[in-house]
């Protein structure tokens, strides 16, 4: 299980988060919506610290992440080995195409298993071959990102981030950077993530897509979590005004 507690970020005068708490239980679909600026990204980049927050405690399977004071009072990991080991089980994708464009999808795909998890080069690209079979795009794993379209860019995002068998995938807005047509095959392939059990956190403005296929649905408003539960009465029963408003406009 994921389990944060009293996540809190600030920047400068501005609380952006003010104080989360969130378990994701193995095989857990969480979708976390919420209005633009209601603190989604940060929420989520602060759970594999690529943003420090300002108090919060982590625990991936049980184990409590050790975390360190940096220079401006924020909250880091004690060490680069827990920044690595952290960014391994709770791997990333992000709604800009974030490969490294002069890597192959194939290199792209081997790097974390390379460098951080100390995989044999060999198994490695076997593993990568899979996994990028298994998003479609096994005729394109020597092919570099600039030459693929939107929806396969973040097809190969996706196999990267599995390659390190992440204890849980964090999302964030996948398909909003693609052109209509495109946003149904990535969304597929995550569904299939969702179907075989793995645990996955996903910002969305799918809202659709986030009634059919979280288990747990986050509403996110100025910071604080609003209102929390099953899709069918988030959407079918919102409690909150904030929220009804907030689902008006779909
Ligand atoms: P959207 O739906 O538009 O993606 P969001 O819910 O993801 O919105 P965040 O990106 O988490 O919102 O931003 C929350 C607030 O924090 C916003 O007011 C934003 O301007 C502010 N913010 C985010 N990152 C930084 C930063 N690095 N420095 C200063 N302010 C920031
Ligand atoms: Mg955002």
């Amino acid at each position: 299980a994921l389990h944060v507690t009293g996540i809190r970020k600030s920047f400068g005068a501005l609380e952006v988060l003010k104080g989360i708490d969130l378990t994701a239980m193995q095989g857990d679909v969480i979708a976390i919506i919420g209005g633009s600026g209601s603190g989604k990204s940060t929420f989520l980049r602060c759970l594999n610290f690529l943003e420090h927050p300002s108090a919060g405690t982590v625990r991936i399977n049980g184990e409590e992440i050790a975390l360190a004071r940096d220079g401006h009072g924020n909250l880091a990991p004690s060490s680069g080995a827990q920044l690595r080991r952290i960014r391994s089980r709770l791997a990333m994708v992000f709604q800009g195409f974030n490969l490294w464009t002069h890597m192959t999808l194939l290199e792209n795909v081997i790097e974390a298993p390379v460098r951080v998890l100390g995989l044999e080069r060999k198994d490695a690209v076997w593993q990568a071959e899979a996994l990028l079979d298994r998003v479609g795009l096994g005729h394109k794993i020597h092919e570099y990102p600039s030459f693929l379209s939107g929806g396969q860019q973040q097809r190969a995002a996706i196999a990267r981030a599995l390659a390190v068998d992440p204890h849980a995938m964090l999302f964030d807005e996948p398909t909003s950077a693609l052109d209509p047509e495109l946003v149904g095959e990535v969304l597929k392939v995550i569904r299939g993530l969702a179907e075989e059990g793995r645990t996955l956190v996903l910002v969305t403005h799918e809202m659709g897509f986030a009634r059919d296929v979280a288990n747990q649905v986050v509403f996110l408003h100025n910071g604080r979590i609003e209102e929390q539960g099953p899709p069918a009465e988030l959407f079918g029963r919102p409690k909150s005004e904030r929220l009804g408003r907030f689902l008006g406009n779909f």
